[in-house]
């Protein structure tokens, strides 16, 4: 018995179309509930990887440019009060956490 996924007429297996509706049926036992099934939890984990590891790069390029933005912003302020020696502990321990990061 194949069952129409049109219409949901039953009908018999050597049919080829649909006695209801007209729609092309699935031959035999591998039917579309079986493709269906085996298709989409792959579909949804390869889909769901992706948006993960996109997400995970948007969040090492917001890092990076917030680190970039702490340099930038000290650079300002020892430019601004006219010392630079601070700057380089600060640019020292962004180049620290950049490595520790790997970004
Ligand atoms: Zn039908």
């Amino acid at each position: 018995m194949i069952t129409c996924t049109g219409c949901g007429r039953k009908n018999p297996d050597d049919a080829r179309c649909c006695e209801g509706c007209g729609r092309k049926l699935q031959s035999g036992r591998f039917g579309a509930p079986q493709e269906s099934g085996g298709t989409r939890p792959l579909e949804r984990f390869s889909s769901g990887s992706m948006s993960d590891a996109a997400r995970s790069e948007l969040w090492r390029m917001v890092e990076a440019w917030g680190y970039v933005a702490v340099v930038l912003a000290a650079l300002g302020a020892c430019l601004y009060t006219g010392r630079l020696w601070p700057l380089y502990p600060a640019v020292a321990v962004v180049a620290l956490l950049l490595w520790l990061r790997k970004i």
